[in-house]
């Protein structure tokens, strides 16, 4: 009985101090602040470049700003196809899939300081 108590004691102990690591590990990690929402972004892999200074943005951020922007008919909806570039699709199920419009949402020349800072971090690993 006693030695079932101890075991207990001690799972607590490691616990907390693992939550406390984490905690420090989470103030000392500063995150960009996306311009759309204003919360951190953390996962700058699907982030994209925004505005003049190229901010990071998330990706579901931007794509509902391109998606609100934009007037779409009952069965379109926007995808993003890669570099930058977001279209609008008609959404009918199956292989004819139709591109109505491109919109070009980030300059591939235009990428912030954040996004050559990452390439950079890929290359070296
Ligand atoms: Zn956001």
């Amino acid at each position: 009985m006693s030695e079932n108590q101890e075991s207990g004691e001690k799972t607590n102990t490691s616990r907390n101090r693992r939550r406390n690591n984490y905690r420090r590990s989470r103030i000392k990690r500063s995150f960009p602040e996306c311009p759309i929402c204003h919360k951190s972004v953390k996962f700058l892999l699907t982030a994209m470049s925004v505005g003049e200074d190229n901010k990071p943005a998330h990706f579901d951020c931007v794509l509902k700003q391109v998606t609100d922007s934009e007037e779409l008919g009952p069965k379109e909806k926007i995808i993003y196809i890669g570099n930058g570039n977001f279209a609008i699709i008609n959404g009918k199920t199956g292989k004819d899939l139709s591109i109505r419009k491109t919109i070009q949402f980030e300059e591939k020349e235009s990428n912030g300081e954040w996004r050559k800072k990452l390439s950079r971090n890929l290359k070296n690993r």
